[in-house]
């Protein structure tokens, strides 16, 4: 097995940039390692994709791939086909992965069409929803791993009851039957720890709520869409809030696809309806924030970072642990949206624990993988 330190990076999506950042923070003081950088075309547009490469500093890609986007399907195939070639052409040790996208799916067979072993950043979280593609390609990428860097107890937990446990100790390098399973902190908490620093302290209540909304069982329904919005538009006017929604491309389409003014009813609504926000931007609307409504997996764990409460917009998620510990409420339906967001802006702010790691989670990878690479050559 060829174990040099050369990565090839596969991004994609709008969350992938960001955790990556954290990674390519870390490459940099990691001695010796070199990485390719694949966008796999994925997003591709500024509002999703270009703003974060320039805003995080990240390298401009290796290699882009543009896929048919016709459909998810051709899309995958597409992105599958390019990342293999970018194998053959750029030969790295490894393929790291992030998340849970169709990138990320892409990357993962990709490397083990090629036999390079993969590396899955932010693995073993389960929403235990089968109906979510992103779930499907969590386990499917997981089961395709060489090494799984996951960021809690609970993911290590998820990992072992599927029988993939760790086996580091073996002496070997890793493989997909004898897996390396690392526990860090969390990447994306990494991010908001090191970029925090660039906006003033504000106090809780002094802001807008934040909220967001893509997942297609949330936004691809009109009528559900609009329940959303009405919903939360009668809990803003009874505590005289307004919030500020940065709207995905998905759920533009979908509030555009009606036959009301959809924007003068969010107004009227206390809504200030925004583009898709830079990160610090979004980090500070999070800051500023007394309550965070989204049904998305990164704003939920920026809420935990900058010590915000959250209303998840789901029946479930994958970060449980915040659940447990109070800072995050699941919200199934908009019938239960007031109830729950008046429980919760009444708790006030939040202080976090140490569930994410102490903001060096991308450190501690580059430190351990270097670490069992050298006892692999002693
Ligand atoms: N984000 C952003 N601008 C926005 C909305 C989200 O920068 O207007 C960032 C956010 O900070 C988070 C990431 O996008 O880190 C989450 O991505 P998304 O919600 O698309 O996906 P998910 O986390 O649900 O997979």
């Amino acid at each position: 097995m060829n174990l040099s330190k050369h990565m090839l990076i596969v991004v994609g999506a709008r969350p992938q940039f960001i955790k990556a950042a954290a990674l390519h923070r870390a490459l940099k003081d990691a001695g010796g390692w070199r990485s390719t950088w694949l966008h796999s075309g994925q997003h591709h547009d500024e509002a999703l994709s270009g703003q974060f490469f320039h805003e995080l500093g990240l390298p401009q890609p290796d290699v882009r791939l543009a896929p048919n986007a016709t459909s998810r399907e051709l899309r995958l195939g597409d992105m599958m086909g390019g990342i293999r070639s970018a194998i053959d052409a750029h030969r790295p040790a490894w393929v790291v992965v992030f998340g849970d996208t169709d990138s990320t799916l892409a990357g993962a067979w990709a490397a083990t069409a090629r036999q390079v072993p993969l590396i899955h950043i932010e693995a073993g979280l389960r929403s235990q929803d089968w109906r979510m593609p992103e779930e499907v390609n969590r386990v499917l990428t997981d089961r395709m791993s060489s090494v799984l860097v996951c960021p809690t107890y609970a993911a290590v937990d998820h990992l072992r009851r599927e029988a993939i446990v760790d086996n580091s100790v073996d002496g070997e390098g890793p493989s997909v039957l004898k897996p390396w399973v690392l526990k860090t902190g969390d990447i994306m908490h990494d991010n908001a720890v090191h970029f925090k620093a660039q906006f003033d302290i504000v106090k809780a209540r002094s802001g807008r709520v934040l909220m967001t909304m893509h997942r297609p069982g949330n936004v691809d329904d009109p009528d559900l869409l609009w329940s959303w919005v009405e919903a939360i538009g009668a809990w803003l006017k009874s505590q005289d809030l307004r919030a500020v929604w940065p709207i995905h491309p998905r759920t533009k389409k979908c509030l555009q696809s009606s036959s009301q003014p959809w924007w003068d009813r969010l107004e009227s609504l206390g809504m200030d309806a925004a583009p898709p926000m830079g990160y610090v931007e979004l980090l500070k609307a999070v800051h500023e924030a007394p309550l965070v409504l989204t049904d998305s997996g990164g704003v939920q764990k920026e809420a935990y970072s900058l010590g915000r409460r959250c209303i998840v917009l789901r029946d479930c998620t994958e970060w449980t642990e915040q659940v447990e510990e109070g800072q995050s409420v699941l919200c199934p339906a908009p019938r239960s949206l007031k109830d729950s967001a008046d429980r919760l802006l009444g708790h006030g702010p939040f202080t976090p624990g140490s569930l994410y790691g102490n903001g060096h989670a991308a450190t501690e990878l580059m430190v351990k993988l270097n670490l069992m690479l050298k006892g692999l050559d002693g």
